[in-house]
């Protein structure tokens, strides 16, 4: 049986399971819609989400708001996530041995809320949840399916801001997303008795 998000949330509570938490001022769990159709997967909470306790809350979190419309999404119908719940500092990468003590409980967010789709956001997001080297830029603008899920590796919104020439890009890919989203409905539909 899957743990609730709440009973998740509690374990993590005081976590001091890395180094990150003496760096941090607040652990960022995760938010959104509990039963979402889409999980969208970041790197790490930065500044403005380390102080906030909530993911992509800076401008990298406005930006991806600002696409979510091309795929029919609001924020409140998705929930998101990162690789780390802890900022590290300086906004380093994040390190294997923080990854491997992390990422348990991002996969039991996962399976609580049970969605059809995941958004995975950059290098480390994709490289996570496809168990793969291979770097973002030839694995977006493509549907992978790992297990029940769908995932679509997208840029990290970041990445964007620093690099206009992949807004168009991300425009597509938000735009593949808004398909996707429509087949999983069809074939749900279909799967469901008349
Ligand atoms: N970048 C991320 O990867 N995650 C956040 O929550 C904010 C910025």
């Amino acid at each position: 049986m899957a743990k609730s998000l709440e009973d998740i949330k509690e374990e993590l509570e005081g976590c001091k399971r890395c180094a990150l938490c003496e760096t941090r001022t607040n652990l960022v769990f995760g938010v959104g819609n509990p039963n979402a159709e889409v999980v969208f997967i970041g790197e790490a909470p930065g500044k403005q989400e380390d102080l906030g306790a909530e993911p992509f809350i800076g401008a990298a979190g406005q930006y991806l708001n600002s696409l979510l419309a091309l795929a029919g999404l609001k924020r409140e119908d998705i929930y998101i996530a990162n690789v780390l719940k802890c900022r590290p500092p300086e906004n380093r990468d994040p390190r294997p041995e923080e990854i491997e003590v992390c990422t348990p409980f991002l996969r039991e967010q996962i399976k609580a809320i049970n969605p059809e789709i995941l958004v995975t956001l950059g290098n480390f997001a994709t490289r996570f949840i496809l168990k793969t080297d291979q770097g973002i830029s030839g694995l977006r603008g493509q549907i992978h399916i790992t297990g029940r899920f769908s995932v679509l590796p997208i840029f990290h919104p970041a990445a964007a801001i620093y690099d206009r020439s992949k807004e168009a890009i991300m425009e597509d890919d938000f735009r593949l997303l808004g398909r996707l989203i429509a087949r999983r409905r069809e074939e749900r539909g279909m799967r469901s008795p008349a």
